[in-house]
């Protein structure tokens, strides 16, 4: 019998479509949540050869709150050298700094990994879920939705048969190709950019030489390139194509090796692959209808020259996890899905115009506007290339400004623990002891039986934190985001009276 066949008697919380980054992600947040999940992956394994090769702060938080970061720790490389800019004579630009210290997220601002490895961890992560049920090899070929529930038509690859998989919420983690924002009908919104790259990948042989461990951007009018440092003896070139350049010739082994013969020969290392991708920079208007859900590429594509493009999908993860645990548990409506899309639209269509943004410099093909390029940027005049923290969009927020619908930082406390270990995955409250004792005998009763958690900002850190925003409590999300600050019982009971998990 097809492993279809014997679930359609159960009725999921939640199928997930495609187990890439987002959805093996979200099975694992779901999981912990104890949420029943069905994953529905048409491939039979992990796509062996690496997409994405770096991911930010925020996101080895994320993985932190899935239980995983010591394992993600123990696979990926700390980028700490930063990103150098090169000219056509190899003449540095600029310097885009790396640090050594924890930044804001109580960890590297930058990892770099090789995704199958990442991809497998995060798999082994979902074995630990009993109630999550991942069906490698089942493609999803039709869905259907009622008010009460959706059907998906699977067909089981391996056995060759079709059954059915019920579920009360479906989302489409299905990629660039999706079914589901098919079946929504969200129309791509195109923000501009779409241009073929070759990338190269090689792993180095022993006596190789040494390559730059930081990223080097060659900005060479004549052949835009960028080399990175990836982890272990792997290393990787993303060579732009240029007019009259012919796909199968380029990645042919002679070519490929004269592009990179400056650092390398065939005897010191072996290509893993080399192919071309088309970089898109699009956003889909409609993440939901009813009990269908997008997230990650299937939402949303970016070049990859901020390395953002499974980091916005992660970050899709955890929004999207506690606001569906909440409406599945009716402790929410189930229109605080809406906020979903609302929230992380406009904040990955930043990311996706800064890095259009950045593509357009890197990019540059005309000698002369490459030379006022250079100028600009020995100049020091290299505003683009702050990293940003944009605000989430309107949904559970409470207030216009940042740090409102900014991540908020995870110190490490004063006796050694990181912040997030001791909050959970629960709404939380942060305040000077004075605020946190006035509120109404009704709002602590109110915090205590949603499982609020209420921390006085004694440690130093915390308190520091609200002297410089001039607040006296910040109500954090389950997803670390800051949801509202207050000085006076009155704003905080205001804050606790739109928390859904009330
Ligand atoms: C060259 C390159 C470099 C990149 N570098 C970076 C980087 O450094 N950092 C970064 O953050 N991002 C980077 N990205 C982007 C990143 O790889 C993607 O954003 C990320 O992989 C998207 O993950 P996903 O889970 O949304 O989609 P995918 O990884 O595409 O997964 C979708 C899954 O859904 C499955 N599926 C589809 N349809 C069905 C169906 N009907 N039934 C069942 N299963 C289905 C597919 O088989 C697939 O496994 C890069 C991308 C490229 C191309």
């Amino acid at each position: 019998m097809s492993t279809t066949a014997d679930m359609s008697a159960q009725l999921f919380d939640v199928a997930i479509i495609g187990y890439g980054p987002a959805g093996v992600t979200l099975a694992n947040l779901l999981g912990q949540a104890g949420l029943s999940v069905c994953v529905l992956e048409k491939e039979a394994a992990i796509y062996p050869l690496p997409r994405a090769i770096h991911f930010d702060g925020e996101v080895m938080r994320i993985f932190q709150s899935a239980g995983l970061r010591p394992q993600i720790e123990a696979i990926s490389r700390p980028g700490l050298k930063g990103m150098h800019f090169l000219n056509a004579s190899g003449e540095t630009l600029l310097i885009r700094g790396g640090t050594n210290a924890h930044g804001p997220h109580g960890c590297a601002n930058n990892y770099y990994f090789h995704q199958p490895e990442l991809e497998q961890v995060l798999r082994d992560g979902v074995k630990r879920f009993a109630q999550v049920r991942v069906c490698l090899e089942h493609e999803v070929t039709q869905i259907t939705q009622t008010p009460e529930q959706v059907q998906l038509e699977v067909r089981d690859l391996q056995a060759g048969s079709s059954g059915q998989v019920r579920a009360r919420y479906v989302v489409g983690c299905d990629g660039a190709r999706s079914l589901v924002r098919k079946e929504i009908g969200s129309p791509m919104k195109d923000l501009g950019l779409h241009q073929p790259w070759l990338v190269f990948d090689v792993i180095l042989k022993k006596g190789a030489p040494a390559l730059p461990d930081h990223t080097v951007q060659h900005c060479d009018p004549a052949r835009p390139m960028t080399y990175c440092n990836v982890t272990g003896n792997r290393r990787r070139w993303e060579i732009m194509l240029m007019p009259g350049d012919d796909p199968a010739t380029l990645v042919q082994p002679e070519t490929l090796w004269k592009m990179v013969s400056r650092w390398l020969t065939p005897a010191q290392a072996d290509i893993e692959r080399a192919v071309i991708y088309t970089f898109h920079s699009v956003i889909a208007e409609g993440w939901r209808q009813g009990r269908l859900l997008l997230a990650g590429d299937a939402a949303h594509q970016t070049p990859p020259f901020l390395g953002q493009g499974m980091c916005a999908a992660l970050r899709d993860a955890a929004n999207l996890s506690w606001k569906l645990q909440a409406v599945l548990a009716g402790r929410a409506p189930d229109s605080l899905l809406d906020s979903y899309e609302s929230e992380r639209s406009p904040h990955v269509n930043e990311f996706i115009e800064l890095a259009v943004r950045l593509g357009d410099i890197i990019q540059t093909t005309d000698p002369e506007l490459a030379r006022e390029r250079d100028q600009r940027f020995k100049a020091g005049q290299p505003e683009i290339f702050e990293f940003p923290s944009p605000r989430l969009g309107p949904g559970l927020l409470l207030g216009d400004t940042a740090p409102v619908g900014q991540p908020f930082p995870q110190p490490i406390l004063a006796d050694g623990q990181l912040l997030d270990t001791l909050l959970g995955e629960r709404f939380a409250v942060i305040g000077r002891q004075a605020l946190l004792s006035s509120v109404t005998a009704a709002t602590r009763q109110l915090w205590q039986q949603a499982d609020v958690v209420q921390l006085p900002a004694a440690d130093p850190s915390l308190s520091a934190w609200l002297d410089e925003q001039h607040v006296d409590a910040v109500v954090l999300r389950p997803d670390r985001y800051i949801m509202g600050m207050a000085t006076s019982p009155k704003e905080l009971e205001t804050i606790t009276a739109r928390m859904p998990c009330l």
